[in-house]
């Protein structure tokens, strides 16, 4: 029996859902209009965070320091609801992009709300199209979960390069959180648990590449954590 994997509803949900099916979990959408927090995580065996808008600036005691964006507070509190349930549960955890955002905040930690604005001569972190354009490096950190994860793909040095859609990023980290890899320029681009189980945040969107599967090790990974789960 495949194991049963929570996935939060987005706009680009088949990514998602489809790379969860290809590393061997069984997908099911987790609805803020329709599922209570707490009943959802008892019935799945791991949670994916997906993409979407930004987290309120509210929910990390901060007000719009850059023009607002658009955001949906009922989203941020049905997500931020699940990542309380799943880490108390101890359930393995893997978001990307807002997914890591909403992880960080989840567990105290801050954002960038606009990289381009308050980190001047960044890189472009914000490349739209095609979504499997690769768009900057990411360098790993050696030992890491993601990097063990990762191993058959790095290049020496310990990098690789993804894909980037995002204008935020992750600013303090909770203080669960280790930083794993950043981008040349120091923008965080992943953020993991050190110690135990499987907590994993990515910046980039692995799930674009469920046809060709040059990140489905870290859905492999994810889905292993989550079938050897006992309780
Ligand atoms: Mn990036």
């Amino acid at each position: 029996m495949p194991p049963i994997i929570g996935v939060t509803s987005c706009r680009q949900l088949p990514d998602y859902t489809e790379s969860v099916r290809r590393a061997g979990g069984e997908p099911v959408v987790l609805d803020l209009t329709k599922d209570q927090p707490a009943a959802a995580i008892a019935a799945i065996k791991g949670l994916v965070l997906t993409g979407g808008t930004d987290v309120d600036p509210a929910r990390y005691g901060e007000s719009w320091r850059v023009p607002a964006t658009p955001t949906e507070p009922e989203r941020d509190e049905f997500e931020m609801a699940l990542v309380h349930a799943a880490a108390g549960a101890g359930m393995p955890i893997l978001g990307i992009c807002r997914g890591m955002q909403v992880l960080n905040v989840a567990l105290g930690g801050t954002l960038v709300q606009d990289i381009a604005t308050e980190l001047p001569g960044s890189l472009e972190h914000t490349v739209p199209t095609p979504h499997q354009a690769l768009a900057h490096e990411v360098w790993i950190t050696r030992g890491s979960l993601l990097w063990t994860l990762m191993q058959e793909k790095l290049a020496e040095g310990d990098s690789c390069r993804v894909n980037s859609r995002h204008h935020q990023a992750v600013k303090q980290a909770a203080c669960a959180f280790e930083v794993t890899a950043t981008a040349p320029d120091g923008v965080v681009e992943a953020i993991e648990c050190g110690t135990s189980g499987f907590c994993l945040g990515v910046q980039w969107h692995p799930e674009n590449y469920w046809r060709t599967g040059e990140f489905r090790s870290l859905f492999e990974g994810f889905i292993e954590a989550c079938a050897n789960r006992t309780r």
